[in-house]
């Protein structure tokens, strides 16, 4: 693996690349109409580099990772930064490395996680608690891996009696802790990758929807609800609406919508995160309590139901409750308490995808989602960077090109 962690050698090749020997292709944008409701801030009137539309997840890692390298970049959110009417809602999201040991996305997940480290570094700020994750399934050996040395696999006897929270679990059961794996804190990892991009020259516009972007030969335009802009090279990292603003892609790709649920155990130091894991049996997951906000968070990984972001109902019913309660019924019982919040979110099927839109070479974007792209993100959003200002990444990402 040699991925590139020197940002200003990756600075400087980005000068390369558009100074003399490409002078060409990458010569100063018309400039940009000033905005008849801009605000009178430092965007108007201004080419970037970069224009990052959307700030969820994938988009605000790719600012902070554009800004952090010294391009001139402009990112676009609809909504407020942080906010939870996307896919990034809802405090935490886990991150493992055990599935993926061997690999293809083996390099990714490492790479995200030295990327996380980096975050927390830059902007002060945890986002990657390391409370372990437990993986309940049958009769499960370790891999055949290097890294399988520090997996701990837990026999029926040895998780019963260290995490006699689960009962009831079927014969053959067992479970495999892996003790890199843990929860991010989507909101504050975005406005972490947000805070250090603006400290490191970024611009921001939030609650300004873009409405239109045209790529030609010397760049991009991007129309919005407040104005006009112009970059070298347009990022769309915008989720579930995605296909809104890409037609081409607009049929492969499927909203749909999912619920969370946090729940009051009896004994909420039983399931605190000092001490228990993030989990996952069969198509239930969950998180333990986090310091800042009560409640133990359960969850079901399956398609969810049909959605459209605009008219999402966001109101959870007693079907999504019925959906989780039924597992902790079974096998979390003590965890079965009331309801502290359920929140409403959506996957993206599709993909996963990553790289140049086709036909285009100067507009890129990321459909990464299916329910677990979130713990990739630090990484993806590194490699939309390169790609956006060097014209390609030393991730190795080739199986999500877009062309292929
Ligand atoms: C219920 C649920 C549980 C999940 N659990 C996990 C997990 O445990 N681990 C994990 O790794 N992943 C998980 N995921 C997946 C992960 O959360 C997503 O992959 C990730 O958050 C997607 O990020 P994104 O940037 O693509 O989308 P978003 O974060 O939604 O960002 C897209 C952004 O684009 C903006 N935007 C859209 N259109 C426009 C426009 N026209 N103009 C301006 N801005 C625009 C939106 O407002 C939004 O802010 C889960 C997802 C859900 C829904």
């Amino acid at each position: 693996m040699t991925f590139t962690s020197d940002h200003s050698m990756r600075r400087r090749r980005f000068v390369q690349i558009c100074g003399s020997a490409a002078a060409v292709a990458c010569a100063p944008a018309a400039a940009a109409e000033p905005s008849a409701v801009s605000g009178g801030d430092a965007t108007s009137g201004k080419d970037y580099d970069v224009i990052v539309l959307g700030l969820g997840a994938m988009g605000s890692a790719c600012l902070y990772h554009l800004a952090r390298g010294g391009a001139r970049v402009l990112g676009i959110e609809q909504h407020d930064l942080a906010h939870a009417l996307g896919s990034s809602g809802g405090l935490s999201r886990q991150t493992k490395v055990l599935p993926y040991l061997g690999g293809r996305s083996e390099p990714i997940i490492r790479r995200a996680n030295e990327n996380w480290i980096q975050l927390e570094k830059d902007a002060g700020q945890q986002v990657f608690h390391r409370c372990g994750y437990l993986r309940i399934s049958n009769n499960q050996k370790l891999p055949d891996h290097p890294a399988a040395k520090s997996l701990d696999l837990l026999d029926a006897r040895a998780f019963a009696s260290r995490f006699p929270q689960f009962e009831k679990l079927p014969d053959g059961t067992n479970a495999i802790l892996d003790p890199e794996g843990g929860l991010l804190r989507p909101e504050l990892a975005i406005a972490s990758h947000c805070h250090v991009a603006l400290r490191r020259g970024a611009h921001i516009r939030a609650q300004e929807a873009v409405t239109d972007w045209r790529s030609d030969d010397a760049g991009v335009s991007v129309t919005t609800s407040r104005g006009q802009y112009r970059a070298r090279h347009l990022v769309i990292a915008a989720g579930a609406w995605n296909g809104k603003l890409i037609p081409a892609f607009k049929d492969k790709l499927q909203v749909t919508r999912l619920t969370l649920g946090w729940f009051e155990p009896q004994q909420a130091e039983h399931f605190d995160i000092a001490s228990f894991p993030i989990w996952e049996h069969g198509s239930y997951y969950g998180f333990p309590i986090l310091p800042d906000y009560p409640g133990f968070k359960v969850a079901k990984h399956w398609r969810g139901d049909p959605a459209d972001p605009e008219t999402l109902d966001r109101r959870p019913g007693a079907n999504d409750e019925k959906l989780v309660r039924c597992y902790l019924e079974k096998h979390l019982p003590s965890a079965n308490g009331s309801i502290t919040a359920f929140k409403v979110c959506m996957y993206v099927h599709g993909g996963p995808w990553l790289g140049l839109l086709p036909g285009q070479t100067r507009v890129s974007f990321i459909a990464a989602c299916n329910g677990g792209g979130f713990k990739f993100s630090s990484a993806y959003g590194e490699a939309l960077a390169e790609i956006a200002t060097e014209g390609r990444t030393s991730l190795p990402i080739d199986f999500m090109s877009p062309a292929a």
